[in-house]
């Protein structure tokens, strides 16, 4: 027996029994969320917890699924507050993960309803952490996998860019369309970000209904902790 193993997290068990006969056995091992706990909310990132640990940030439009996609993640439902939560908080909210690491939940960015002055101060609220956070580690960016690309993300991509922030791309919500439209839309996006982007950052699809991209992007994080 061969035993390999892949920067994803696969590990792959080669059985040579003969000269044509090589079976592949393929284990996705998974990071175990042992403990998932909220720590702080704030608007201030001064007031973030000052402890170094590594933090892995949230974010997107209102109702992308980011607080389903980090309950999804933390194995906890309620963890983060969705959308059908009461009053629902516009915060930087702090949840550490197995003593070890942070997801950080930022706050939905665009909502229409918040109006103008409300929306200037979530984006305050937002560039404030982006800017000052040493913490962050890789931000992630939510996108409806149901929409084509739109300008207000885009917008936002560009200025990752500018600010040099690192960021991957997840599309949400993949339960919701076929997997040939799926594509069709990551292709759209994939083709938008080109005219503008020489490399394409990392991409993921999840479904929080299903717990598709569970594996990838824990392990992804994993991986990013042990090379720290
Ligand atoms: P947030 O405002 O970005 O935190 O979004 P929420 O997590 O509150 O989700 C908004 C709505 O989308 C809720 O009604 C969720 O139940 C729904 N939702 C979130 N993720 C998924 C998903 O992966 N699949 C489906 N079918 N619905 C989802």
């Amino acid at each position: 027996m061969i035993f390999g193993s892949s920067v994803t997290g696969t590990v792959h068990y080669f059985f040579n029994w003969g000269k044509n006969s090589i079976f592949v056995i393929r284990f996705m091992y998974i990071m175990n969320i042992k403990k998932a706990e909220f720590i702080i909310s704030n608007t201030n990132p001064a007031k973030c917890p000052q402890d170094g640990r590594r933090e892995y940030a949230f974010i997107g439009r209102s109702n992308v699924g980011k607080s389903s996609l980090i309950n999804m993640l933390a194995g906890k439902k309620g963890l983060a507050m969705t959308s059908s939560t009461p009053g629902k908080t516009q915060l930087i909210n702090h949840f550490l993960i197995n003593d070890e690491w942070y997801i950080v939940d930022l706050p939905g960015y665009g909502y229409a309803q918040r109006g103008k002055k409300g929306r200037e101060k979530i984006q305050e609220i937002i560039d404030a952490y982006l800017n000052e956070r040493e913490a962050l580690t890789c931000l992630f960016l939510l996108l409806d996998c149901r929409h084509e690309p739109q300008k207000i993300d885009l917008e936002f991509i560009m200025r990752l860019g500018e600010e040099e922030i690192p960021f991957s791309i997840i599309f949400t919500k993949i339960d919701k369309i076929s997997s040939s439209k799926l594509k069709e839309n990551i292709e759209k996006y994939k083709t938008k970000l080109m005219e503008t982007w020489e490399e394409l950052p990392p991409i993921f699809i999840t479904s929080s209904e299903r717990k598709t991209g569970r594996e990838e992007l824990l392990n992804y994080i994993e991986n990013i902790n042990k090379e720290l």
